[in-house]
């Protein structure tokens, strides 16, 4: 098989609200949609959805690198993702989300080639995978109102809160929250590089105590020699890092100066399903587990996302929500997942299952 054309699409998506993390505040994204065809009359999608302050990239900045990968891809066969991720990466420093987008469109080409969705392909064998629903920075009373929709309207079992601004403030969100939901709910906080490391030891004394099992990125993603000396300090509580880590040589550095419990693997930040499983087996080998995350993607990448989940005993948790965010109708993206409560049942067509209005 060959691949013999690349078509790409720009989709602007228009959040239903501002969603506020601790860096910055997001009321719309623009993505890349990628199709990829081949010689054999199989086409596969991907996406692209960079971020600008995590990925450095827009989506003009992602269309551009497709251009510049276009020539080495084309004639390529699509299964050679080992050399085609070495081909990307040499003729292109960074730009993890267009190579991410690449990658899907080449998973989907070859699950469909197999007839067996992707979750199979990367050696999942069951395609059920429970999701979590993340919460923006609000007014406290706010944020717990959205807490307790989420739980009692939605059926979410796990829930994620945005925190970083202020240790004693997010200690009150996060005293109402767990007052709203009750004890059996799993809350994670997610600081997004907003705290520093005395903040952060107060925070998350107060976390702990309130049964926060895991703390996402408590200080600047440079900042990994700090993660490593918060994690010595602290008990009781995880900590996972997402903006510290990008690539499989990322993940290496930090298991080995120990500055995590816990990964969060966004296929935008690392380029895709295939360094996203490297990252997994560096992880596996250090003892760590994984939680799949997401930018503000459709269901492309967020089936890519599940299906690693699925398909990997240390990846535990999914955090692909991001469809919660806004009215899909306008991303003319379709199937991939069905939704029952929080349990994500993955399609079992060939590919990511996904109906793409191209
Ligand atoms: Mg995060």
């Amino acid at each position: 098989m060959k691949i013999t054309a690349l078509e790409t699409k720009k989709l602007p998506i228009k959040l239903k609200g501002e969603f506020k993390i601790a860096f910055t505040s997001i009321g719309m994204a623009e993505n890349v949609l990628l199709r990829i065809d081949t010689d054999e009359g199989i086409s596969g999608y991907g996406e692209a959805a960079p971020f600008v302050p995590v990925t450095g990239e827009t989506a003009e900045g992602v269309l551009a690198a497709l251009e510049l990968l276009r020539p080495g891809l084309l004639g390529r066969d699509p299964f050679g993702l080992d050399t085609i991720h070495a081909l990307m990466d040499t003729a292109l420093h960074g730009n993890s989300s267009a190579k991410c987008a690449v990658d899907l469109a080449l998973y989907d080409i070859i699950g469909k080639a197999a007839g067996k969705p992707v979750y199979r392909i990367l050696g999942g064998e069951n395609g059920l995978v429970q999701n979590g629903a993340t919460i923006g920075i609000a007014e406290p009373q706010e944020m717990a109102r959205e807490a307790r929709y989420y739980v009692e309207e939605r059926g979410y079992r796990i829930i994620k809160i945005k925190v970083g601004l202020e240790p004693q403030r997010d200690l009150e969100a996060l005293r109402l929250i767990r007052q709203a939901v009750g004890d059996q709910v799993r809350l994670r906080v997610d600081a997004n590089q907003g705290y520093t490391i005395t903040g952060a030891i107060e925070a998350l004394e107060g976390f702990a105590a309130l049964g926060v099992d895991v703390a996402e990125q408590c200080l600047p993603d440079w900042n990994l020699e700090g993660t490593a000396q918060l994690r010595s300090k602290i008990r009781g509580i995880d900590l996972m890092l997402d903006e510290s880590l990008h690539s499989p040589h990322d993940a290496a550095r930090a298991c080995r100066i120990g500055a995590a419990d816990r990964f969060n693997i966004k296929l935008m930040k690392c380029g895709g399903l295939y360094p996203g499983s490297q990252i997994s087996a560096i992880a596996a080998s250090f003892g760590l587990r994984c939680m799949v995350g997401c930018m503000l993607e459709t269901r492309i990448a967020l089936t890519a996302g599940l299906s690693l989940v699925a398909a990997r005993g240390n990846i535990t948790d999914a955090d692909c929500d991001s469809f919660l965010f806004f009215d899909e109708k306008q991303t003319g993206v379709t199937g991939g997942f069905t939704v029952e409560g929080d349990m994500f049942r993955l399609s079992e067509e060939g590919g990511l299952g996904v109906t793409v209005d191209f």
